[in-house]
This record gives C-alpha cells, sequence and structure tokens, in this order.
C-alpha cells in the first residue's frame, strides 16, 4: 500500500491534478489544488507519479504513431 497510484489522490481533487498537470486548470482553481498540494502528502505523491507516468507514454507514443502511420 505504499504506492501511491493504487491508493490514488482525493477523490475530490484527481480530476483537478490531472487538468492541472495538462495546464487546462483555471488559475483561480489551480490555486487551490496548489494549496491542497501543500498539506497533502497523497495528492502530491500522486501527481508525481502521474507525472513521471505521462513522460514514459509521451516517451513512447511517438514510436507507436511512427509504426501506425507507416
Ligand atoms: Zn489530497
Amino acid at each position: 500500500m505504499n504506492d501511491p497510484t493504487l491508493i490514488g489522490p482525493c477523490a475530490d481533487y484527481e480530476h483537478d491534478l490531472v487538468d492541472l498537470h495538462d495546464g487546462t486548470l483555471p488559475p483561480a482553481r489551480a490555486g487551490i489544488v496548489h494549496d491542497h498540494l501543500g498539506h497533502c502528502a497523497r495528492c502530491q505523491s500522486w501527481l508525481t507519479e502521474f507525472t513521471a507516468l505521462d513522460v514514459r507514454l509521451a516517451g513512447e507514443l511517438p514510436r507507436v504513431l511512427v509504426s501506425s502511420a507507416s
């Protein structure tokens, strides 16, 4: 149970964390989420894991697109 991706972030913030990561979260809401991240280790850990996972997926995506396009 030490893997934050299995535990997940707070339900109220999960979608906000994804939007924050994507840069699509409204600034007013982003401030609230950042404030929450400041005192919620669970959401912090989840966002870190999510970002790492997203980077890995982004690194693999171009190869998938190239192979399917050819
Ligand atoms: Zn939280």
